[in-house]
């Protein structure tokens, strides 16, 4: 950490500062500048909390250089691709992942599975516990649509990806599913976090409805820290005043996770849009940035859904984009593409 002195701290200050950097068992080293002094702290092992200094006399700022997040940010240079089902995700392997939000009856089940398969996607989303605003909405199908999802996975060799709202709800994917996802409004549900830790899946962990990068990272750091190192981020849109679209999709956050972390990170531009028809446009967009993958609804028919009909995409739609989203991996994935990136 760096403890940045006001330019009218007093030499008293600064001595008192470096007396309570000590009484923590830590150094203190003076950096003096041309206006102001900087003292930096070693000797830590982990992060320090700042609280201990930014009240005392003359301090202006603490800056921390160790990141609390460690297991996140171990290697971001060294991509890990997280196995998931007989497949990965990142590590230079893209996944398209695609599903009905809810799992309603058998039949839009396999009908959105057979073309989920048909696109050549390895993975199928589709919930089983729905996390609704309403208790009086449709809160999905509970067991009976895992088993439907573990047949999905039989009879079209799809891996499964689905959403867990608890701890039972995490003990039952973990039986019939391939991957536990924990959802938005659950990311900073830190004993779920935990037990998602020990669940010996792969988690795929949304960001929160107005989360930050900072919390994000830490979210995953609860899930890392219980002993499972597969974790997979996904964007799917805050909170802003735009009234133009559900959220507001995010895409830079795409670039600065990769930044930091070794940790896949995914787009999901169905809940970050709500509209079927900026789906296609994000999608592709979120391609070009460099996501790892995307998760996008998909309905046989929308206009019936019992949840998020307005954001699905129609099984036509979902097969086109699947081939533009080719197109445009084998274009940013270039290495054309790849040396304007490292130049940069
Ligand atoms: C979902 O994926 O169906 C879902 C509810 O997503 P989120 O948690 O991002 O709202
Ligand atoms: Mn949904």
């Amino acid at each position: 950490m760096l403890i940045v002195m006001k330019p009218e701290a007093s030499a008293a200050d600064i001595e008192n500062v470096i007396r309570s950097v000590e009484a923590l068992g830590y150094s203190g080293h003076t950096l003096e500048g041309s206006e102001r002094t900087v003292i930096g702290v070693t000797g830590n092992k982990g992060s320090i909390d700042p609280a201990h200094f930014e009240n005392l006399s003359g301090v202006a700022d603490t800056v921390r250089v160790t990141q609390p997040y460690r297991l996140a940010t171990s290697d971001p240079g060294d991509k890990y691709a997280v196995p998931v089902g007989n497949s990965f995700i990142g590590g230079g392997h893209f996944a398209m992942i695609a599903g009905p939000c809810a799992l309603e009856d058998r039949e839009q089940v396999f009908r959105t599975a057979k073309t989920v398969a048909e696109s050549g996607a390895k993975f199928f989303r589709g919930g089983a516990f729905k996390p609704r605003t309403s208790p009086y909405a449709f809160q999905g199908l509970g067991i009976d649509g895992l088993k439907m999802l573990a047949d999905v996975r039989e009879e079209f060799d799809l891996n499964i990806i689905t959403e867990a709202l608890d701890e039972h709800g995490i003990d039952a994917v973990v039986e019939y599913g391939d991957c536990v996802q924990i959802g938005a409004r659950n990311m900073q549900n830190f004993s779920l976090l935990r037990y998602a830790g020990q669940c010996g899946k792969p988690v795929l962990l949304k960001r929160g409805l107005s989360a930050t990068l900072d919390e994000l990272l830490l979210a995953a750091e609860y899930i890392l820290s219980e002993g499972n190192p597969n974790v997979i981020f996904c964007e799917r849109g805050i909170r802003t005043f735009a009234s133009h679209a559900r959220n507001t999709l995010d895409l830079s956050i795409v670039p600065a996770v990769q930044r930091m972390s070794h940790l896949p990170i995914i787009v999901d531009p169905s809940h970050g849009t709500g509209k079927n028809y900026m789906v296609p446009a994000l999608s592709r967009a979120a391609v070009a940035v460099g996501a790892d993958g995307l998760i996008i609804e998909v309905h046989p028919c929308p206009e019936d859904a019992m949840c998020d009909g307005a954001q699905a995409l129609r099984p036509e739609q979902f097969l086109i984009l699947s081939t533009e989203i080719e197109r445009i991996r084998n274009t940013v994935s270039s290495p054309a593409a790849e040396s304007a990136d490292a130049s940069r």
